[in-house]
């Protein structure tokens, strides 16, 4: 992994909705519908347009993403992305998660957003393990970044500083 994708990538504690990047992700559910935890923080902030520009998108596929714009936050645009609900590990959630991360970069490449703000998808209500998660969001992240300089910032935006912790030493960890 060479040190300039490492070093494009931040680990911060905060709320994603407060992110000035460019673009922010979601972790949707499969509707792009109302939702709890992050989605619906995101919802609240960005007003009743993010759902309306949602409705013509036909869903999303868990491990794809799709792009709106961000409406009423500093971010110009939201990458919805579909997380995979934790079943025990045998059914291809950490490929679906790696996934999810991969997508919604190149849709950042599409939409030219250069700095995107990413929450730990699935591991809130979607159970994912978050010290499970934590190495395959910076691994998957590091692997893109290594392959395109379209975007040069990625932050890690976590709630709190356990999630915060197991970013960081993930990212300490990358080859
Ligand atoms: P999922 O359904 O993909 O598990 P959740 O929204 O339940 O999504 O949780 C994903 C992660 O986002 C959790 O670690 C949760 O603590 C975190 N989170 C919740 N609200 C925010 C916020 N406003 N900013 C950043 N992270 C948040």
């Amino acid at each position: 992994m060479s040190a300039s994708a490492r070093d494009r990538i931040e680990v911060v504690v905060g709320d994603i909705t407060r992110e000035s990047t460019d673009a922010i992700v979601n972790a949707a559910n499969n509707e792009l519908g109302p939702g709890g935890g992050v989605a619906g923080a995101i919802q609240r902030a960005a007003g009743p347009r993010l759902l309306e520009a949602c409705e013509p998108l036909g869903g999303c596929e868990t491990g794809d993403a799709k792009a709106t714009e961000g409406f009423d936050l500093p971010a110009r645009w939201v990458i919805h992305t579909v997380g995979p609900v934790w079943h025990g590990g045998d059914a291809d959630e950490e490929s679906l998660l790696a996934s999810c991360y991969r997508r919604s970069l190149e849709v950042a490449v599409e939409i030219g957003a250069a700095s995107v703000s990413f929450p730990a998808i699935s591991t809130g209500i979607f159970g994912f393990p978050p010290n499970r998660a934590a190495p395959i969001a910076v691994g998957t992240v590091a692997e893109v970044l290594h392959e395109t300089d379209a975007i040069e910032t990625v932050r890690f935006v976590c709630f709190d500083e356990d999630s915060a912790a197991l970013h960081r030493d993930a990212l300490d960890k990358l080859a």
